[in-house]
């Protein structure tokens, strides 16, 4: 199994070396030269086993370069029952809004509660047996900007791992409290976390900065360390997330829910198109998909490329109560855009050349229909996510937080356009008490005044309980106190690497 870049066919790697390096050298994205096939008898095979098991045999078609024992090692140091709470890290609830069966599959049981978990809680194992196979036996240091959630699950999945380090820069005033708690208490013997005095933007120039200055980087070469990154264009953070379609398909046959072979639809909360890419993935290698239901809120990038053919970025930015969809440049579409143009990478590269200095491109006829036959897609306002939450909890009494109601709210809409009723895997992508704000408001009518009387307060109303890395948060002491300047980045990174 080979991969290369989505701007060259011609350049094949190993996986290990598209793992280390985690963005091609032409700035293009790694993909799988082919994608390796699950047989039908091989998925009934995967009927009786534990996720742990089906996560194996998957990986084991990508990562030809491991040993089995080395991926097995990989999976059972991350999907342990004591970080995701029971032997099945990703269990499906079953209830309905509007008279539709809903098959929600919570991927937020993990250390921080939400999905990022699932691929960051094994990267770190992925990254360092990687870079050794590569011929280096450097510590990798891995730097993050943070707008809130990435900084966390990474601190989570890089705690403590043998042969790595992480420090976390997130803006000053940028971050909700619950958040900038969640960072500051973090545990483990090699993370930082420090506060920069700037915003969002600032602390992502100013760690792309670092990734290429060659002073520091020859300083750290020579302490034999080396910097890395683990955001979510990373082959090694995709992965993980096909694994969890292919467990969600069988565990709903298992519960008799569907028959092996049928057809199921996937509805995905979209932010950076990762999600959503995973399950077509699953798809390519065999798993029965008929419809990809892509779901947006405000910014609705995705859901205009999809009906339009036209990908515009020039357009208003709206900070929304389901923050981690916030994003015009949805990365890994790249990607999709790769495999569905059968690897045309010269029109890949003009695309993406346009993307940059324009923002905005157009695919052509053929293209954009052969998109809008596997995908739906379609968006949610802020008011239309709290409805959905009120209504789906006064239906059926399951409590959803904000993105996995904008999947919900738009599998509503496409149901309601297309009388489909293919059963349809929804993807929730955290828990509701990460965003409790917007939650309570939704179900509850007395707001209090901080994030844990709200959790308190959501907990009280109904019953559903609070996850224990949320409710432990509020009897931590702060370990990470420091603010920067943007200036002294540089500096910090060399002191703490
Ligand atoms: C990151 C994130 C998303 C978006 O996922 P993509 O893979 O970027 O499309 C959706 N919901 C939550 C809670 C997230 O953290």
């Amino acid at each position: 199994m080979l991969y290369n870049s989505t701007l060259n066919k011609e350049k094949k790697i190993t996986a290990a070396e598209a793992i280390a390096a985690g963005i091609a050298p032409d700035g293009g994205l790694f993909v799988p030269c082919k994608f390796p096939a699950v047989s039908e008898a091989e998925l009934k095979n995967m009927l009786s086993m534990k996720y742990t098991e089906r996560a194996e045999l998957i990986f084991s078609k990508y990562l030809t370069d491991f040993s089995a024992d080395e991926i097995t090692e990989c999976v059972e140091k991350a999907y342990t029952k004591e970080k995701f709470g029971a032997e099945n890290p990703t269990p499906i609830s079953c209830c309905a809004y509007n008279g539709n069966d809903l098959n929600i599959l919570e991927l937020w049981h993990g250390p921080t509660a939400a999905f990022k978990d699932m691929a960051l809680q094994i990267l770190p194992h992925f990254l360092t047996k990687s870079i050794k196979k590569t011929g280096l036996n450097n510590k990798v240091v891995i730097l993050v900007a943070t707008s809130g959630d990435t900084g966390k699950a990474a601190l989570e999945g890089f705690k403590n791992v043998d042969g790595t380090g992480i420090i976390v820069f997130y803006p000053e005033n940028g971050v909700s409290p619950m958040q900038k708690r969640q960072m500051c208490t973090q545990e483990g013997n090699n993370v930082c976390v420090c506060a920069i005095k700037g915003n969002f933007d600032d602390a992502q120039t100013g760690v792309k900065a670092i990734f290429t200055d060659e002073r520091i980087n020859n300083v750290l070469r020579a302490e034999n360390k080396q910097l890395s990154s683990a955001n979510s264009i990373n082959l090694g953070r995709l992965l993980p997330q096909v694994v969890y379609y292919f467990s969600a398909y069988l565990d709903l046959v298992n519960k008799d829910k569907i028959y092996m072979g049928e057809k199921v639809n996937i509805t995905v909360p979209t932010g950076n198109f990762g999600n959503i890419l995973a399950s077509y993935y699953a798809f390519r290698m065999g798993l029965p998909v008929n419809k990809f239901i892509c779901a947006s809120n405000s910014n609705d990038v995705l859901t205009e490329f999809i009906n339009t053919g036209v990908y515009n970025k020039n357009r208003t930015f709206y900070t929304t109560y389901s923050p981690s969809m916030d994003i015009l440049v949805s990365s890994n579409l790249e990607r999709l855009l790769y495999h569905i143009t059968n690897e045309n990478s010269e029109m890949i590269k003009e695309l993406m050349l346009k993307l940059k200095t324009c923002g905005k491109y157009e695919v052509d006829s053929d293209i954009k229909e052969k998109i809008s036959e596997m995908f739906y897609g379609a968006c949610c306002s802020d008011k239309e996510t709290q409805e959905t939450i009120g209504r789906l909890y006064s239906q059926s009494g399951y409590l959803c937080d904000t993105h996995t109601a904008v999947a919900i709210n738009v599998y509503d809409k496409y149901v309601n356009e297309t009388s489909d009723k293919t059963p349809c895997i929804i993807a929730s992508t955290a828990s509701p008490y990460k965003f409790c704000k917007a939650v309570l408001g939704a179900v509850g009518d007395n707001l209090p005044a901080n994030e844990f009387e709200m959790a308190d307060a959501l907990n009280r109303l109904t019953g559903v309980n609070i996850p224990k890395p949320i409710a432990e948060l509020k009897d931590k002491k702060a370990r990470f106190k420091d603010t920067i300047e943007i200036s002294g980045m540089p500096g910090y990174v060399t002191k703490n690497a």
